[in-house]
């Protein structure tokens, strides 16, 4: 159909057409240029990506957007900051095959893809050697043989990078290749694209999705309730009617989701939206990022202030990531 056609290239398209000078971006958002000098160097280390559909959900002449705090680069990211390092969660030490992290019982996550559609100043992979941990399409046989070695490994993660931004023949191959393996269930997937770049939710990517064995759960990371706009609602709406359970997680960041109000509100999109919210992450410590950082006691008592103002059901269980842990860490 050429209506599916049209799609699939233009999500690729719109993919390969981000933002990624901050010249432009400044220009396309009519922000004041006194940051810009900090947005140069900070991209030295860590590139800007964006893409055209997100900035577009932007306000105008405002540089405390929530939207554009995620992915404006700022000369402060280049300071050190005691306990903020390169690998916080030491993951270059659980790599047993490459492409291939199994941190916790019965799950491993697989790092499908090395890019990203969005570059998230808070990422706390954003000095990870990608490059050098992904398998291509043979060398993924090593982390195949270890999950069919392993029969307590019941889901397997997609994860990146962002899967997502692999092309659908390449992810329905692997798939197939899973779904042959008969202790696993789940296949799971970790993506901001259908909320970052809604049009990545194509024919081609439902159809494979839909025809697995495995039951699907897709964790979209959304962090502000203005990321959710009319384009998102509707990827949102086919993916559920392909039978996916949706799940959200968000990373407690100063200045763009740090208040009673905007987690509330965000919790409220999600579910007009059929996604549930799953885990509010502290921020790791990662270098570059502590200008999102808010400390755990005031995120212990904005996350007791949610559960006074939500249904249990739309509370976010707020956790950390701490090496070497069983699980992602729950504070109270
Ligand atoms: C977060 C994570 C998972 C999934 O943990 P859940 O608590 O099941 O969401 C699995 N593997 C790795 C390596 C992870 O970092
Ligand atoms: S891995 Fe996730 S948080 Fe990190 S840059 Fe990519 S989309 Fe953003």
């Amino acid at each position: 159909m050429t209506q599916g056609i049209g799609k699939v290239v233009g999500w690729q398209q719109q993919l390969a057409d981000c933002v990624e000078d901050p010249v432009e971006l400044f220009n396309m958002l009519d922000i004041d240029q006194q940051e810009l000098s900090g947005a140069m160097r900070a991209i030295q280390s860590f590139a800007l990506r964006v893409p055209r559909s997100f900035v577009a959900r932007m306000k105008l002449g405002d540089i405390n957007d929530p939207l554009l705090r995620q992915v404006l680069p700022l000369g402060e990211e280049l300071q050190a900051h005691p306990g903020f390092t390169q690998d916080p969660l030491n993951e270059l030490a659980q790599n047993p095959v490459p492409g291939l992290l199994h941190k916790y019982q019965g799950r491993v996550l697989l790092t499908v893809a090395g890019a990203c559609a969005i570059n998230c100043r808070y990422c706390f992979r954003r000095h990870y050697p990608y490059q050098d941990n992904i398998p291509g399409t043979k060398g993924w046989q090593l982390a195949l043989d270890y999950i069919a070695s392993d029969t307590s490994i019941r889901e397997v993660i997609y994860s990146g990078g962002d899967p997502l931004v692999a092309k659908d023949n390449v992810l329905e191959n692997l798939t197939s290749r899973i779904a042959a393996i008969a202790h696993v269930q789940v296949l799971r997937i970790h993506t901001r694209l259908p909320v970052v770049l809604p049009a990545r939710v194509c024919d081609r990517l439902l159809n494979w999705l839909q025809a697995t064995r495995l039951k699907t759960v897709l964790v979209i990371h959304a962090n502000h309730a203005n990321e959710i706009n009319r384009e998102v609602t509707l990827a949102l709406k086919q993916l559920r009617a392909a039978g996916i359970t949706l799940l959200n997680q968000s990373v407690l960041l100063k200045d763009v989701n740090d208040s009673v109000s905007a987690l509330a509100e965000l919790s409220w999109a999600l579910f007009d939206n059929g996604v549930m919210p799953y885990y509010l992450h502290l921020l790791d410590a990662v270098a570059g990022a502590a200008h999102f950082n808010v400390d755990q006691q005031q995120a212990v008592a904005l996350h007791q202030q949610l559960r006074h103002k939500l249904p249990g059901y739309l509370v976010p269980k707020l956790v950390k990531e701490m090496p070497g842990e069983l699980s992602k860490l729950p504070i109270i």
